[in-house]
């Protein structure tokens, strides 16, 4: 029987049992797989360099499709990435892209197009440009492509281009007039106009201009922090990369 084989986005990796390690990587034609790899612990040969997180791959499956689980006979490492993860903000950034793309990846027609958009960011990443402009732009377009697209455009009451003070609305995923504001449903975060103004560009402009976008200090956090807040809300969780972000921005220089 023929190894299936199929190019990967390393996620997580654990310990799992006496020897071998438990991967959780995405993929662009099926999405977020986990797989064991058995024995991993005790011999790397067949891993070289592949169970890093962020790494980019070639996974080796075992022929039959584990229907929850897959067995990885072997992996080959395409590119680990090295300068991104020298730099902490860097590194920030990758991972709550990284951890998003697997959380939001469906439906299956957009496999392919959230594991490009995350090999793409991270390559950028690597290529160092700022990580505060790409995590929000990249952000916003893998929050579109997995199905959670914010309605930016239109006020979801009266249906005209939103009028200040902005507000967005968690539960709806939408902007509101201040005037509207009061028939919205809450909980509601204010967004201001040069930040909704990034954002709406963010999400119209296609995949390969993002990296030309600038989220001054301000616009990048406010941004961030309805992103935060829109994923706790949908999720019911906080994403784990997110408290590494913030000690890495908390800390001086
Ligand atoms: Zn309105």
């Amino acid at each position: 029987m023929t190894e299936r084989q199929t190019p990967a986005i390393v996620l997580t990796v654990r310990e799992y049992g006496e020897a071998d390690l438990m991967v959780n990587f995405l993929t662009p034609g099926y999405g977020p797989l986990t797989g064991i790899a058995k024995h991993a612990r005790k011999s790397r040969r067949r891993f070289a360099h592949c169970l890093e997180p962020l790494s980019r791959v070639v996974f080796f499956l075992s022929p039959r499709s584990g229907r929850d689980l897959e067995f990885l006979q072997k992996g080959e490492l395409v590119k680990s990435f090295p300068a991104l993860r020298r730099d902490l903000k860097r590194l920030g950034a990758a991972a709550i892209l990284a951890e998003v793309a697997g959380l939001l990846a469906g439906p299956p027609e957009a496999y392919e197009e959230i594991f490009a958009a995350l090999e793409e960011a991270l390559g950028l990443l690597e290529q160092g440009l700022p990580p505060d402009s790409l995590l929000p732009a990249f952000l916003i377009h893998l929050l579109g492509l997995g199905g959670y697209r914010p309605r930016l455009h239109h006020c979801g009451v009266c249906g005209a281009e939103p009028a200040p003070p902005l507000a967005f609305s968690l539960p709806r995923g939408g902007m509101f007039c201040g005037a509207c504001r009061s028939q919205a449903p809450g909980p509601l975060l204010p967004l201001s106009p040069g930040a909704w103004k990034l954002l709406r560009l963010a999400q119209d402009l296609p995949r390969d201009k993002l990296s030309r976008l600038r989220f001054p200090a301000p616009q990048r956090d406010q941004s961030l922090t309805i992103f935060k807040a829109f994923l706790r809300y949908h999720l019911g969780k906080d994403l784990k990369s997110w408290s590494f972000w913030d000690k890495v921005n908390r800390a001086p220089g």
